[in-house]
């Protein structure tokens, strides 16, 4: 199972579907220079990883120089309702 308070960047937790890089390592363009940002798909799958096992409410923050899973970290970050106005 992806630890994704283990490694650098929590997308570094799964392996690369794109470019097959192993989890801990940098994603890597096909001349094998590292590339400056993650494969989209390595970044999807990050998510549906980390929903499957934290579930949809949680989030992951920078602490110091780690990082730490809230459970409930998108909770207030979700639309709400507008609050009806005062008649
Ligand atoms: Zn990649």
């Amino acid at each position: 199972m992806p630890d994704f308070t283990a490694h650098r960047h929590p997308v570094l937790a799964v392996r690369c579907p794109d470019c097959r890089r192993a989890p801990g390592n940098w994603c890597r363009r096909p001349s094998g220079h590292m590339a400056s940002d993650f494969h989209a798909s390595r970044k999807a799958e990050a998510d549906r990883e980390f929903i499957d096992q934290h579930g949809p409410d949680a989030s992951i923050e920078r602490v110091g120089d780690g990082w730490a899973v809230d459970p409930r970290g998108r909770v207030g970050i979700r639309p709400r309702p507008e609050p009806s106005a005062p008649s």
